[in-house]
């Protein structure tokens, strides 16, 4: 019996070879009919016998291209029109209106391109540019869709017949590759001088190899955006480009030619391999090897390297022999968002870089490197961006008709979208404290909404009055939907998971501003989507000097000191804390007896800050959480300590419960006293708040009868305290919920405002 069907697929089918993969299959079955992208996804219409119709459905669900990602299918019948020993067709892609493609995220360099790439016969030897169906830019040249060349930054190279052959042949593994390009049609790299004049050479890529391992700095164009890069295992252009930066000790991001390479220099478990040669490509934390020979300067203080396989065919082409591992940190300046733009890269680079390794492909959308870490036997971001965005996360909330822009916190900025059950997730922003941030968040704003073409009803936002996010809200003139930070940060677990009920939710961080006009992040809330009840936090102490006292681990030490010895303070900060002067300390005790710029703050991130720098570790941060990762690297040497100080939970007038720190900071200064080491002291003290936490969540079992417990916020992107938290809390009986698809810190409250939004206006 003859048959015809339609079938409309949703989900990432555009620019993964979807098309191809339906052509090849169906005109293999004989079936006739076409296949089309729209911008609600892919549409084919085949007709033909039956038998033939249903091993077409059956290998279409199971047998579809590595990268795309199904959401829906929907398959009806239709009338047969009658053709004969049918001809099967691609049809050009049209625009519906109703937008519900997703955007696929950047691919990197596949096996078959890299091959390729390698072959001296190959008309695309060594071209730094060559991709396919299954890998390439995607994200970061993307306009507008459907996803057409036209409507990318590739626009402008005219295909040479050559390259339009492969793009219009179903059986070439190029078919309808929208960036498909070669040495004669596509984009060239241009080696260029730091004032921008270009360097005449027979081949750049050859010549900035030779440059970097002579140990110059080379500003490189990649995907999403500028690295700086120069050779890794050259100590003097390791320091070099650390004294230019000057700015931090911020680890920088290494880049290795292969898995070899990695091992070579850091400790690599087996379900680390997967992530790292995963066609995302994040940075990913490992262990420094006890005999790796990199210089110190790279990741000073620090128990890890961040690592990365090369994503590009170009950085393929630079890591050859001499080079095995490069510095590939973002091309920014502090705290500004990366460079991404040729001319904004030569002015705002020019004094870090000797060199500029450029291309004319324009990047669309600056999109940082994703970073992550392995805790609690899972991959867990710390930053979520190139290779992930704009991949969204499904929420238990329908939001047709009523969509959210979700403009998260300050720092690490991201924003969201939702359209149906999705939120549309951005590339990560940066820190929203200055002017060229604050662009790069409306431009990202902008984007999602275009590329979705979504128009929000309400905008949700977080309760601190001074953010440029939360100021955005009015500008944006949508309805305001305010989420507590620390409430969003749960939410965020909860949207993941899409759990429904009430959990507890345990959100440490640095700070969010709290419901009473406080600073909050040492909190624990009994909450769902909808609301939440502050049950218990640790115990406030002033932070005086306000957001200056952030960037100041010795003074929070201090204030430590004081409220848990009194008179014997001055004394100890003496002893303890050499960093501190007389008259800082005389005019902080003044400002938090006058109670003036001292606010109170419960941010758990300020009790590691204290530690840190009562224990000697990290007394001035110079890059945001510096004293806390110095600290969990100083515990991560004493892995089998047992030990912790006390902390006894105290129920207040209000009903709200609080954790006396108290008795962490005596045992500390007693331990120091005994001459006790750094890394011994450093792991009770993490013991200590996984033991406070699991005290206080078993108070809360009890009182309401909850054992789910969600852990969300900065704080759980450290390991040690995480993994022992998790152990614990397990044994003692509770399901226990953490982040594993947007960061546990600011950049994933973006993802808890738009659920909690979501749920409150179902
Ligand atoms: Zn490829
Ligand atoms: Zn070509
Ligand atoms: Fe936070």
């Amino acid at each position: 019996m003859i048959k015809r069907i339609r079938v409309n697929v949703t989900g990432i089918v555009q620019g993964v070879g979807f098309r191809p993969f339906v052509y090849n299959l169906a005109s293999g079955l004989g079936l006739g009919g076409f296949v089309l992208n729209d911008s609600k996804g892919v549409t084919v219409e085949v007709e033909g016998d039956d038998a033939a119709i249903s091993a077409f459905l059956n290998r279409f669900e199971t047998e579809p291209p590595p990268l795309t990602k199904i959401e829906s299918v929907r398959t009806d019948t239709l009338t047969p029109t009658g053709i004969k020993n049918g001809e099967f067709v691609i049809v050009e892609s049209k625009n519906t209106g109703v937008r519900s493609v997703l955007i696929s995220p950047d691919i990197a360099t596949c096996a078959d391109c890299l091959k390729e790439m390698n072959d001296p016969e190959d008309r695309r030897y060594r071209y730094p540019f060559i991709n396919c169906t299954n890998c390439g830019p995607r994200y970061t040249i993307i306009k507008d869709i459907p996803y057409d060349r036209a409507r990318t930054t590739m626009a402008t190279f005219e295909m040479c017949p050559e390259c339009r052959r492969e793009y219009e042949d179903p059986k070439n593994r190029r078919f309808h590759a929208e960036p498909t390009c070669c040495p004669v049609c596509g984009p060239k790299v241009e080696l260029l001088n730091r004032n921008g004049n270009k360097i005449i050479c027979e081949n750049p890529i050859d010549h900035a190899v030779q440059l970097l391992s002579e140990g110059k700095i080379l500003a490189v164009k990649g995907l999403g955006g500028f690295h700086l890069a120069c050779d890794a295992e050259n100590d003097e252009a390791v320091v070099k480009l650390r004294r230019r930066k000057e700015r931090d000790k911020k680890p920088f991001a290494l880049m290795a030619r292969d898995m070899a390479a990695i091992r070579r220099i850091a400790e690599v478990p087996d379900s680390a391999e997967e992530i790292l040669v995963g066609t995302e490509r994040p940075v990913l934390l490992l262990k420094k090897r006890a005999d790796s020979k990199l210089p110190e300067e790279i990741a000073p203080n620090s128990a890890s390297f961040g690592l990365m396989l090369p994503y590009t065919p170009l950085h393929h082409l630079l890591l050859k022999s001499p080079l095995d591992i490069l510095v590939m940190t973002s091309g920014n300046q502090k705290d500004e968002p990366i460079a991404y733009g040729n001319a904004d890269a030569k002015e705002r680079l020019g004094f870090l870089a000797d060199f500029f390794l450029v291309h004319d492909r324009d990047i669309h959308i600056r999109t940082d490197d994703s970073v992550s870490r392995f805790i609690a036997g899972k991959n867990r971001f710390i930053r979520r961006s190139r290779g992930y965005a704009p991949f969204p996360v499904k929420i238990p909330v329908d939001t047709s008709g009523g969509e959210i822009l979700s403009v998260g916190a300050e720092l690490n900025n991201t924003v969201g979208l939702t359209r149906g059950e999705n939120v549309f997730l951005s590339h990560h922003i940066g820190d929203l404290q200055n002017v060229s941030a604050y662009e790069a968040f409306l431009e990202a704003t902008g984007h999602l909404k275009g590329i979705l073409e979504v128009r929000p009803k309400y905008i949700a936002h977080d309760l601190h009055p001074d953010y440029l996010s939360t100021r955005f809200v009015k500008e944006s003139g949508l309805i305001p939907v305010p989420v507590q930070h620390h409430h969003a940060h749960i939410a965020s677990v909860l949207a993941e998971t899409g759990y429904t009920d009430k959990v507890i939710g345990v959100s440490f961080d640095g700070l969010g501003l709290g419901t009473d006009g406080a600073l909050w992040g040492g909190e624990f809330l009994i909450c769902d989507l909808e609301e939440f009840e502050r049950v218990g936090h640790i115990a406030p102490v002033p932070q005086p000097g306000g957001d200056a006292a952030a960037r100041r681990p010795d003074r929070m030490a201090y204030v430590y000191l004081l409220r848990a010895f009194g008179d014997e303070a001055p004394s100890l900060y003496r002893e303890l804390l050499p960093s501190l002067d007389d008259g800082e300390v005389l005019l902080m005790t003044d400002m938090m007896g006058k109670g003036v710029n001292s606010p109170l703050t419960t941010g758990v991130g300020r009790l590691f800050d204290a530690v840190s720098a009562l224990i000697g570790i990290c007394t001035i941060n110079t890059y945001h959480s510096q004293a806390p990762m110095e600290l969990e690297a100083t515990a991560e040497r004493e892995p089998g300590e047992e030990g912790h100080y006390p902390a006894e939970i105290v129920e207040s007038e209000n009903g709200v419960a609080f954790v006396e720190t108290n008795g962490i900071i005596r045992g500390i200064v007693d331990d120091i006293r005994r001459g006790v080491g750094a890394p011994v002291v450093s792991a009770r003290f993490h013991n200590s708040v996984a033991e406070f936490t699991l005290d206080m969540t078993k108070r809360l079992r009890d009182a309401a009868s909850i054992s789910a417990v969600a852990l969300s916020g900065g704080v759980f992107i450290n390991r040690f305290l995480t993994e022992r938290l998790v152990k614990i809390l397990m044994e003692d009986g509770f399901d226990v919920m953490l982040n594993g698809r947007v960061p546990a810190g600011d950049g994933g409250i973006a993802l808890g405002q738009a659920a909690v939004a979501a749920w409150r206006n179902r």
